[in-house]
């Protein structure tokens, strides 16, 4: 076996994983591949899973109701339909898939029927490309590496998802928590302890803002499914992460709504999706919350 001679310890995280040895530009790169190909994969799901969430309601609250079946067809599922223009309904080559570049190449166009194709495509293949990368650059050809793609493929998923349709699908952000609490266990990122107090705290603070924001103004200032993914953040990341995740996201949100707000493209006191600028803090956190942190003790000449 001489690809797998080198055993890799990681000092961080007490863990040796056994890989091909080659330089880290060379995993940096199979990682941006990799994270392009998996976008194209996440924009299928930001596209097609709300959909589906919708059908199933629908149905099961006919049942409910006690109202005659749904007979509509299920839109399609995310894993077994093939893709397809969303216009024409043409079914798309291979050549037309090709992250990015065959964006680039129609030049945002169908190529049968000319329709535009949404810019949200190589957005979406293109941030997954480069975060994916950033997270291989920065934890190496590890286990936490793995998992910490795993991580920033479902925050994309979810941002995507909540900026479409104002929704944090409960198969994303609670499969998160669990598999933060699972990690927590070898333990991965923080110890179990650090998990479940993350959860918790993450769950109950916006919680309670929640429901104080609701009592003092009658109105709803954010989901349910922001509760979720910050406790799902807690669990990957500890409760000492929960503060600075919060700031930020408050942080990217005021400077990303205040912008749409004055460039008029969106409205003032029409809600607007909080889940992407808690994702968003949540992975700058993951990457560089230590850099932050020390950043800051050095401002502050606390260290
Ligand atoms: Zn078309």
């Amino acid at each position: 076996m001489p690809a797998f001679q080198l055993l890799r310890h990681n000092p961080y995280f007490g863990l040796s994983f056994r890989m091909p040895d080659l330089p880290l530009p060379v995993w940096i790169a199979l990682a941006a591949l990799l994270g392009l190909i998996v976008g194209s994969f996440l924009n299928v799901v930001i596209l097609r899973l709300p959909e589906r969430m919708a059908a199933e309601w629908r149905r099961e609250a006919r049942d409910v109701l006690e109202m005659e079946g749904d007979t509509a067809p299920l839109p399609p599922g995310i894993v077994r339909e093939p893709s397809h223009c969303m216009h024409c309904g043409h079914p798309l080559s291979p050549l037309d898939n090709i992250p990015v570049l065959s964006w680039l190449f129609l030049r945002g166009r169908c190529r049968y029927c000319k329709a535009g194709i949404s810019i949200q495509y190589p957005l979406v293949e293109l941030l997954t490309g480069i975060t994916s990368a950033v997270v291989v650059w920065k934890l190496g050809p590890t286990w936490p590496a793995l998992a910490g793609l795993g991580l920033t493929w479902s925050l994309i998923a979810l941002s995507g998802i909540d900026f479409r349709v104002q929704l944090l699908p409960d198969q994303i952000t609670l499969s998160l928590l669990w598999v933060g609490l699972l990690l927590a266990l070898v333990p991965l990122f923080v110890t179990g302890h650090a998990a479940i107090i993350g959860a918790a705290i993450g769950y109950l603070s916006l919680w309670s803002v929640y429901w104080l924001f609701k009592l003092v103004t009658g109105k709803e200032g954010m989901g349910h499914g922001d509760f979720k993914l910050l406790a799902a953040l807690g669990a990957w990341m500890g409760p000492v992460a929960l503060l600075p995740i919060v700031l930020l996201s408050s942080f990217i949100g005021a400077i990303v709504g205040g912008t749409l707000i004055a460039t008029r493209r969106h409205e003032s006191g029409v809600p607007m999706p909080f889940g992407p600028f808690i994702a968003m803090a949540g992975w700058v956190w993951f990457i560089a919350g230590d850099r932050l942190l020390y950043a800051y003790l050095q401002l502050t000449g606390l260290q």
